[in-house]
């Protein structure tokens, strides 16, 4: 089954949250931290899960996600 490596631009994010309802296993999230302007960056919290299908990196806006696809 393909698995996905997903990056963030962190600095580039400003926590619109539309990857998060982009994602069809909902493994995308928030993070407690800000970034420098004032953000909080969005992160995959189980990474595990990720098939790689990039609808995250397609609706973000600034984008901030780059999709790595691992075939297994
Ligand atoms: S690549 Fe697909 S499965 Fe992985 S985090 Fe993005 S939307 Fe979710
Ligand atoms: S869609 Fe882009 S800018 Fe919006 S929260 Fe996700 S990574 Fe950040």
């Amino acid at each position: 089954m393909a698995k996905g490596k997903v990056i963030f631009d962190e600095e580039r994010c400003k926590g619109c949250e539309l990857c998060i309802s982009a994602c069809p296993l909902n493994i995308l999230g928030l993070k407690d931290e800000i970034n420098s302007k004032g953000f909080h960056p969005a992160y995959v919290t189980d990474e595990e899960k990720c098939t790689g299908c990039a609808n995250c990196a397609t609706i973000c806006p600034d984008v901030v996600i780059t999709v790595y696809r691992i075939d297994k």
